[in-house]
């Protein structure tokens, strides 16, 4: 992957990128088959990513008709990788003997190790006999739908089809490796003010805060609409205030250190709550009931900085906060979920959500369509990346444990083939228009 490296740091043509040859091996990061009941018997909060991620190299499949190539200068962390890494709720090695019986192009993917990783930005090396649009040569990030097109579902809306996958955790040959196999309809133009790892850490959480928030499959965000936001400078959530904020509604976002309301003000969103400093407690000890005085504290404190219940409630911690959830939602509002990071048996008070029309919407990544417009936002300096620190792919274990102990704010990017940051970018004049301050923001705050 050297020689690649090199000639797209010298700027080689397409043609010249197109007559290197692929290796057989690429380094890449991976679980183990042999080692998914490594954690057995081990609260989650004691399994550690970093005894199960391994960097080494692996064996270069072969190349469908429908697929690129890529040489990934960057990725990302991810929190499904943080599930992979920790088996849980279910190894992933399912989902590849799944995807191993669907086809000969899937029999590829059931493999002993599982390399892992759903974002990536860098370069085109091959294309498929099937491929339309794209060349060697060519600069993208990759979103994570993997997805063919032979369901009549896809053709409403790819998210519906019945197999329908995550690439990098429903699939192999991730995107935290040098080289990465995806098919044609994950590319997207990478944005060229920004650097190899700020364009790597968007796709995933960005596609999936935009279709919640601003889709017609999400809650629809209008003008003026209050939207709750959990974890908000988390990676949704640091999206999710942008969205809020360029749409005209009002960002309620909750944190939970001081810090992070310093950086939340400074993204833009004045009303904040520090969910430690507050101290909620919506479960009693012995974590089977709830106690409504404690949604209501919650709700006051929102109208205490707002003035009213929110329009939506942006849902992803599941278990410890969606009975909260739905109380504090306005008579009429929304409350959409895509994720259940603390538990996925929810339990609310029904009565809540039908007395005041309250909704329930469920979303989980994005189409094409959806994941297209949002790097759109991005690479019109609309939406800015939320990077706030940067490991090399030898550290990914690291990496995925901050993320998992929740240490992080925004995305963690990590270094592939990139041999270091702030490379990559290909219209700095667009970049100093944007504003190095706002792009940088999530990387100052993290230094
Ligand atoms: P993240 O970067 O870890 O951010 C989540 C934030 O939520 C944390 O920073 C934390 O912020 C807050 N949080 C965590 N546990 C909480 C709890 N018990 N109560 C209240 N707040 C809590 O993760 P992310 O990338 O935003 O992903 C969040 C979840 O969504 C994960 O489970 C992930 O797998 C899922 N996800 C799903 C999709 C999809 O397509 N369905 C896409 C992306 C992510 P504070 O500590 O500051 O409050």
């Amino acid at each position: 992957m050297q020689v690649f490296l090199e000639a797209i740091q010298s700027g080689a043509s397409g043609e010249d990128i197109a007559a290197i040859p692929i290796p057989e091996s690429y380094r890449g990061a991976f679980v183990l088959r042999d080692e998914q009941n490594m954690f057995e018997g081990l609260e989650s909060a004691d399994k550690d990513p970093r005894k199960s991620l391994h960097v080494d190299e692996v064996a270069t499949p072969e190349l469908a008709p429908d697929e690129a190539f890529i040489a990934v200068m960057a990725s990302a962390i991810n929190f499904n990788t943080v599930w992979t890494s920790i088996f849980e709720p279910l190894s992933t090695f399912g989902f590849l003997e799944r995807l191993g019986k669907e086809s000969q192009w899937g029999a590829r993917h059931a493999l002993p190790h599982h390399v892992v990783g759903s974002d990536a930005a860098g370069v085109v090396l091959r294309v498929g006999s099937a491929v339309r649009n794209w060349k060697p040569g060519d600069r993208v990030v990759v979103h994570c739908n993997y997805v063919d097109d032979q369901d009549p579902s896809a053709h409403d809306d790819s998210m519906l089809a019945s197999n329908q996958r995550i690439w990098g955790f429903e699939s192999n040959f991730g995107g935290l490796a040098d080289l990465s196999v995806v098919k044609a309809n994950q590319l997207m133009p990478k944005p060229e003010h920004l650097s190899w790892e700020e364009a790597a850490c968007n796709a995933l959480c960005n596609s999936t805060s935009y279709r919640m928030l601003v889709s017609p499959n999400g809650a629809v965000m209008k003008q003026g609409d209050v939207v709750f936001i959990w974890g908000a400078s988390g990676g949704l959530g640091g999206y999710a205030v942008q969205y809020v904020l360029n749409g005209g509604g009002i960002p309620v976002g909750v944190v939970s250190s001081p810090e992070k309301v310093d950086l939340l003000h400074e993204l833009g969103c004045e009303a904040v709550i520090d969910r430690r400093a507050a101290g909620y407690k919506f479960w009693g000890d012995d974590g089977t009931t709830q106690d409504e005085k404690e949604w209501r504290r919650l709700g006051k404190d929102i109208r205490g900085l707002v003035g009213e219940d929110p329009h939506i409630v942006f849902e992803h911690p599941g278990r410890q906060t969606m009975g909260a959830s739905v109380f504090v939602a306005a008579r009429g509002g929304t409350v959409v979920t895509c994720a259940a990071t603390s538990g996925y048996m929810i339990e609310y008070d029904n009565r809540h959500l039908w007395m005041k029309l309250k909704s329930i919407r469920s979303s989980h990544f994005a189409n094409y369509k959806e994941a297209w417009e949002a790097n759109r936002l991005i690479s019109k300096g609309m939406i800015q990346p939320i990077l706030s620190a940067v490991h090399p792919l030898t550290d990914v274990g690291e990496a995925a444990f901050s993320v998992h102990k929740n240490l992080h704010e925004g995305k963690i990017g990590v270094l592939c083939l990139a041999p270091g940051e702030g490379q990559g970018i290909d219209d700095p004049a667009f970049r100093d228009k944007v504003g190095e301050d706002k792009i940088t923001l999530f990387r100052r705050h993290g230094a």
